[in-house]
């Protein structure tokens, strides 16, 4: 499998674009590698610019929940365009999109979009500052809620794997108010309310992706819950990843908590760029012009990019047992590689969450970072080139959560699990 065009391509474009790459995490350098450039994509497969086909696993890190160039979302983007790229007016299809998201969601009455999950996150806590009057919010250690900069301390996925999670150029006089708890551990919650009576908001991936797939404990998720109502404290599930990809209306419906607010993204936008977020009416009358909260985007609810999301989420919507068939693909693939691996004494930790599925190279069970993070990186390097080889494209950092998109088939599954012994039999040699 040549990669001669792509390693080309990477060396010019490092010479205009910081590290080649527009997200860092693209680079490969977590694992050694150097990044194929993609010439395009169909269905399950994406093709590079030297012609080689990939299984897709990574599925441009979460959106595309129905595979590449799916033919309804393609159809109603070349429909958008034809009528104008950019009004900067409001349009239907902003409240089209919305009344979908609202009817999927419990916790969700009104809802704002945005471009990107990092803006919904942004725009979120302020407006949980804004509604509650406090300034200090707490965030878990290893969860991943966008690059803005009172967030981006001990940020999981990408910053994680650089080694420097909280990055230079951040003002410490912003993060002071970021109080740091530790993953499905309420104890820790508790030291942050003891420390502070000024918390406006709690942030949690209920389902966390970004440190590997780490789901919280429901019982805990319960307990912060509770902390929250005790202390005025708001709750705010960022499910830019999780949305739409663990459950068709949340995670709050499969553990059973209300958040305050939601943030959405990736799924949303089916393969554009949409983020979101949304709460009660009552919180959500705070934000400009209803209320004192400002925010604001030239580009929000683009209409080429609503069209993108509402054809993907009525598509979902209509069909939600798609969550389950993909479970069960998710299910199989991480138990076919764990039981290879088990034959070469690799130890594996496996888990899914609907279309979302991780593994760990760990003996020990992973629910929190710091557990993550003792995972065997070297392993995880050549199990992530020797699948590539194979033709099997997974995310290059073991920070990062797998997707099953429904173009993947079970055969494709079975061939996966295959290479991953052929895989896992090389690196033992
Ligand atoms: C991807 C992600 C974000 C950031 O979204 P962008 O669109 O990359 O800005 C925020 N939170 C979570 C949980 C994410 O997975």
């Amino acid at each position: 499998m040549g990669t001669k065009s792509s390693l080309k391509a990477f060396k010019e474009a490092q010479e205009l674009i910081p590290g080649g790459v527009n997200s860092p995490v693209r680079a490969f350098s977590s694992v050694g590698g150097s990044p194929l450039f993609i010439k395009e994509a169909k269905g399950a497969y994406l093709i590079d610019i030297d012609g080689n086909n990939y299984v897709d696993f990574v599925q441009s890190w979460g959106p595309l929940l129905f595979g590449h160039r799916d033919e309804g979302i393609e159809s109603a983007v070349l429909e958008a365009v034809k009528h104008g790229l950019s009004f900067g007016a409001p349009t239907l299809a902003e409240t089209e999109l919305a009344k979908l998201v609202v009817s999927m969601f419990d916790s969700i009455e009104k809802v704002r979009f945005v471009s990107s999950g990092t803006e919904a996150v942004m725009s979120a806590i302020r407006l949980a500052r804004g509604y509650t009057g406090r300034d200090d919010i707490v965030k878990f250690v290893g969860c991943y809620h966008g690059h803005s900069d009172s967030l981006l301390v001990e940020a999981g996925s990408g910053a994680a794997t650089f080694g420097n999670p909280s990055s230079p150029g951040v003002p410490a006089d912003f993060t002071k108010h970021t109080l740091l708890a530790t993953y499905n551990d309420i104890e820790s919650v508790k030291r942050c309310f003891n420390d502070s009576n000024n918390i406006a908001c709690v942030i949690i991936e209920p389902i966390a992706g970004n440190m590997g797939l780490v789901p919280a404990d429901k019982e805990f998720l319960h307990e912060l819950r509770k902390l929250c109502d005790l202390n005025g404290t708001l709750l705010i599930f960022d499910e830019v990843m999780s949305g739409f990809r663990a459950s068709v209306n949340g995670a709050e419906s499969l553990v059973g908590v209300k958040p305050d607010i939601v943030t959405l993204g990736k799924v949303i936008g089916g393969g554009m760029p949409v983020g979101a977020f949304g709460a009660s009416a009552k919180i959500m009358s705070q934000l400009s012009p209803e209320g004192p909260v400002y925010q604001a985007g030239t580009l929000s609810g683009n209409p080429i990019a609503m069209a993108a999301g509402y054809a993907a989420l009525s598509k979902l919507k209509q069909n939600s047992q798609v969550i389950s068939v993909l479970g069960t693909r998710a299910i199989r693939l991480v138990e076919g590689m764990k039981k290879e691996a088990a034959k070469f004494s690799i130890p594996m930790q496996v888990d899914t969450r609907g279309s979302m599925f991780g593994f760990f190279f760990n003996d020990k069970e992973v629910k929190n970072f710091s557990d993550a993070a003792k995972s065997d990186a070297v392993l995880f390097a050549k199990f992530h080139a020797g699948m590539l080889q194979e033709g099997f494209y997974f995310a290059c950092s073991l920070y990062e959560t797998g997707f099953i998109s429904t173009a993947i088939t079970d055969a494709m599954i079975e061939d996966t699990i295959a290479a991953s012994a052929r895989v896992f039999q090389a690196i033992k040699k």
